[in-house]
């Protein structure tokens, strides 16, 4: 099963394909995340990426394609992926079709996680990763119990560099301008589902959206 996960920033996709990981075991693949990773391993590459990432601009096709085409090609993908924040513009949907392509590959189910603006703002501002767990929590949403837990782990509660009101908003425009337009060009694919609520609530849409794609799916994903 290949499936892109669609949606602002902050409107949950990388908890809700890590959630969908592990129910059904497709590797969730973040272009953010695998950025991130270049960029504190101090790599080439990550030097190139960072004041983008830092603007919250789109780093270049070329780098970010990089990146994914090297993840893609490992052995836990052969199966299927779940895709998070990658493609984020018709060029990359474009350079995305083609790579699947050579390898006689396509894409399953597209899925947007709709979610108003002025939340989405509430949910980056408070948005925070735990050091002792790596645990997605949210100092305004997550439940008292969650961030209690983090804190008897000892983990401290680290917020991304991006995450400053300023490149929230600049993350924002992007979305709306680059990245928006791929919800007609995957109209064909298109499964919405409101973002609004707690993680499980939202899983659960999740799966009732997908549903017919997963029981279409054959034996071997
Ligand atoms: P994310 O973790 O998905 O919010 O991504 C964080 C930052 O990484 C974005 O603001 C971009 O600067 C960069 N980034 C992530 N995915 C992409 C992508 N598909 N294309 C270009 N830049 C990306």
């Amino acid at each position: 099963m290949r499936i892109v996960f669609l949606g602002a920033p902050g409107a949950g996709k990388g908890t809700q394909a890590r959630r969908l990981e592990g129910r059904n075991g497709w590797p969730q693949v973040s272009t953010g995340d695998l950025l991130r990773s270049a960029v504190s391993a101090g790599t080439p590459l990550g030097r190139k990426a960072k004041a983008a990432m830092d603007a919250g601009e789109l780093v270049s096709d070329q780098l970010v394609m990089q990146l994914l085409d090297e993840r893609l090609r490992q052995a836990d993908c052969n199966d299927g992926f779940i895709l998070d924040g990658f493609p984020r513009s018709r060029s990359q949907a474009r350079l995305l079709g083609e790579l699947l392509g050579n390898s006689g590959q396509q894409l399953d189910a597209v899925l947007m996680l709709d979610v108003d603006t002025g939340i989405l703002m509430k949910r980056l501002t408070g948005r925070r990763t735990c050091s002792a767990t790596g645990k997605l929590l949210n100092i305004h949403f997550s439940p008292p119990e969650e961030l209690a837990a983090s804190r008897a782990a000892g983990g401290k509660l680290i917020q991304r560099d991006d995450d400053t009101e300023e490149t929230i908003a600049n993350r924002l425009a992007v979305y709306e301008r680059q990245t928006r337009p791929l919800l007609e060009h995957y109209a064909h694919l298109l499964r919405r589902v409101d973002g609004l609520g707690a993680p499980g609530e939202v899983f659960e849409r999740v799966l009732a959206a997908l549903k017919p794609t997963l029981e279409a799916a054959p034996a071997d994903g």
